[in-house]
């Protein structure tokens, strides 16, 4: 079987390239695992862990929307507003966001709920994300 050639890009950098073996990928309607041979795909990204599974180990990522394209020849392109390595991630920042987010979510009146439960989302998914550092 072939290898996917998968492509991390910001509107700002190209974040990294990689040989993989499959990638688990956080879209709007869940989480996607693209092998190579897929079907060619346009998808929305959602919020969560992007894992890009190559040779040398596990690649992981927080994403927090933006775009996949599976394209043909295996070309995987992630094209995301922001893309944190464990290591990239403020856990004390996230740790806050969190706190914030669940005291918004407690006083239920005058909330934009949506808001502040997208907000609680971005910081789980980080702070999931950066405890792979020790790993
Ligand atoms: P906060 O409330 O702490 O700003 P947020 O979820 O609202 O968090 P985003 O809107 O997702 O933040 O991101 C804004 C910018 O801040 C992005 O460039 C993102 O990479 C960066 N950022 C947000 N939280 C963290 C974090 N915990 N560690 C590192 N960078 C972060």
């Amino acid at each position: 079987m072939g290898e996917l050639n998968v492509s991390i890009l910001t509107p700002a950098k190209v974040v990294g390239r990689f040989q993989a073996g499959q990638v688990q990928v956080p879209s709007s309607d869940g989480y996607l695992g693209i092998l190579p041979g897929h079907a060619e795909l346009v998808s929305e990204l959602g919020v969560g862990e992007l894992i890009v599974n190559t040779h040398s180990g596990d690649q992981s990522f927080f994403v927090s929307g933006g775009f996949l394209n599976v394209g043909g020849g295996d070309h995987v392109t992630l094209l995301v507003d922001v893309a944190e390595k464990p290591t990239d991630i403020d856990l004390e920042r996230a740790k806050e966001a969190k706190r914030r987010a669940l005291a918004r979510l407690e006083e239920k009146l005058g909330v934009d709920v949506m808001r502040a439960q997208a907000a609680l989302l971005r910081a789980e998914q980080r702070l999931a994300v950066a405890s792979r550092r020790s790993k």
